[in-house]
């Protein structure tokens, strides 16, 4: 699950504006190493990314829309997801939608497992002459990421979408399924 920025804030789901930003200032000011007694960096950065997303009227309404729709369950997670250079095997995601959600198009929510290559062995699963401890000397590593996929108006049931992973110089693919709840 995403993490809830309402939830970090401290605020309801329909908290204005105001409301918004008195609470991140009222939480930084808990942790904050300047002012804080008792500071904690890591909160700080949450309360940062929460605020920023929920401050911005763009943002949050896509913010909410992602919310919505992970309640909702709609992004099924079939991985076998074995992705990634250097050894890919297509990863298939299949996404679950309501006809309006067809029609209009929305963003959703990913969270894959994503397959690459080892850091420590640089993917090849050998340092000199023993394999490496880190991958067990599969050469690969799991990576867990979390992006956001934009599925086009006017999709049709059985579409299939080739998104790139940002940051990742990989691709999925996205299979749209549409089903009448
Ligand atoms: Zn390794």
């Amino acid at each position: 699950m995403k993490e809830d920025f309402y939830q970090i804030l401290g605020i309801p789901r329909d908290a204005n504006e105001e409301a918004i930003r008195r609470a991140y200032r009222k939480a930084v000011h808990r942790v904050h190493p300047d002012v804080s007694e008792t500071p904690d960096v890591e909160r700080l950065l949450k309360l940062q990314e929460a605020y920023e997303t929920l401050s911005d009227p763009e943002k949050r309404k896509d913010y909410d829309r992602s919310l919505k729709q992970e309640a909702r369950g709609h992004v099924s997670s079939s991985w076998e997801a074995r992705v990634g250079p250097p050894r890919a095997t297509s990863p298939w995601i299949e996404v679950i939608l309501s006809p309006w959600e067809a029609i209009n198009g929305l963003r959703i929510p990913l969270h894959l497992p994503l397959e690459i290559p080892c850091r420590r062995c640089g993917g090849v699963g050998w340092r000199g002459l023993f394999p490496c401890l880190d991958c067990g000397g599969s050469g690969a590593a799991i990576q867990h990421l979390t992006f956001f996929i934009q599925i086009p108006p006017g999709i049709q049931d059985g579409a299939r979408l080739h998104i790139r992973v940002p940051n990742f110089g990989t691709r999925i693919w996205v299979l749209v399924r549409v089903q009448h709840p």
